[in-house]
């Protein structure tokens, strides 16, 4: 990213000058290699400020584009604020959606979407991980039931991206949201992916400048757009050794835990993301539990945007965890950086602490 900062400053819009052409040289590529990392093409890329602008863009878009064909979406109860809100907020102005529920593995129940469908529905949004629970949904076998009816198909793939292989091709994915900062890209840039044939219609929600073929007006900004790209390419090519070392040290976390008893892993055993590990455990306080392992570790209970939320998860009710057990959950982020040696400190930490609790109780 940095010579984008210092040296090569161009405007990527600005084609008559050299300066500009180096800037567009840049974002050209990695445009061409964040296409090639999900199966799409170069000109089927829109960059924007992260995974929330690339849902609101993909889910206000493709409402508003469609409104003369229907008015109804389908999601799933345990999507990301950042789709769940834009659907409350089409419901606003006169959409019907349907939150699909969800198993107590977390995965989505494929009957219940087949039954979900109207004639007059546009689009479904069904996030490709969860970032609570880490679960993977059945994006290919939602895609063909999609295309099939000739709805548009829309997924979060925010946790995905980098972690688990996708393929807009084989998953019949018509939009696809992207972001860099959960793959140790930078903060604040992403991308959706709209699919050219057969084409996605979708409205533009910033108007000015035309850029990105009209789609999403604005500036772009080479640096963080290079440093997207590159996170994304780093994390492809790591993903088959990253993901086997990843799920033994999310073992060993696992069984290290298992001494205390009380434990509930949250989402499917092993369909969900390498690095994510969910459990609630009976018989604590989870403010308490968090408090007492601050020192130790850095961890949440739900999603990171919504910590100063007092409600229980609404993932993990819609799990069925009742309203103690999911305050007394722990969310583990296993990362490229995580070592043995970590976990180890943190068994001990979890088991300590619980057991502190457990025993004033
Ligand atoms: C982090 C996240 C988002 C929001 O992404 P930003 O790039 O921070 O806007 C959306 N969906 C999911 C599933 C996420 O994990």
């Amino acid at each position: 990213m940095v010579p984008f900062f210092t040296e090569h400053f161009g405007n990527p819009a600005s084609l008559t000058h050299a300066y500009g052409w180096e800037a567009d040289a840049a974002v050209s590529q990695a445009r061409a290699a964040l296409a090639a990392a999900i199966h799409a093409s170069p000109e089927e890329i829109v960059f924007t400020s992260g995974a929330t602008e690339a849902n609101n863009l993909a889910l206000k878009g493709i409402a508003e584009a469609c409104f003369s064909r229907g008015r109804h979406l389908i999601t799933v109860q345990t999507e990301h604020s950042a789709v769940i809100d834009p659907c409350k907020y089409l419901a606003s102005l006169g959409f019907e959606v349907t939150y699909l529920p969800v198993q107590p593995d977390g995965l989505i129940d494929l009957d219940h979407l087949d039954q979900a469908f109207r004639s007059d529905t546009v689009l479904v949004s069904v996030m490709a991980a969860n970032n609570e629970i880490g679960v993977l949904q059945p994006l290919a076998e939602i895609g063909a039931r999609c295309r099939d009816r000739s709805i548009f198909f829309h997924s979060d793939a925010a946790q995905a991206i980098g972690k688990i292989p996708l393929n807009v091709q084989t998953m019949n994915l018509d939009l696809l949201s992207l972001t860099a900062h959960k793959v140790y890209g930078p903060k604040g840039i992403g991308a959706l992916y709209v699919r050219r044939r057969p084409r996605v219609p979708l409205a533009a929600q910033l108007h000015g400048g035309g850029h990105e073929r009209g789609r999403r007006s604005g500036t772009l900004y080479p640096p963080q757009i290079v440093g997207l790209a590159k996170a994304v390419e780093l994390g492809l090519g790591e993903m088959g050794t990253e993901g086997d070392r990843l799920i033994a040290l999310r073992q060993r976390l696992w069984q290290g835990l298992q001494p205390l008893g009380g434990l509930h892993l949250n989402g499917h055993p092993t369909q969900r993301l390498p690095g994510n590990l969910n459990v609630s455990f009976e018989g604590v306080d989870g403010q308490a539990l968090l408090l007492g392992l601050r020192p130790v570790v850095a961890l949440s209970s739900g999603a990171a945007c919504s910590t100063a939320s007092t409600a229980p998860s609404p993932v993990l009710k819609a799990l069925g965890r009742d309203d103690p057990l999911a305050y007394a959950s722990l969310r583990f982020g296993l990362g490229r950086f995580t070592t043995a040696a970590e976990i180890d400190r943190v068994v001990t930490a979890v088991v300590d602490t619980v057991q502190a609790l457990r025993d004033q109780t």
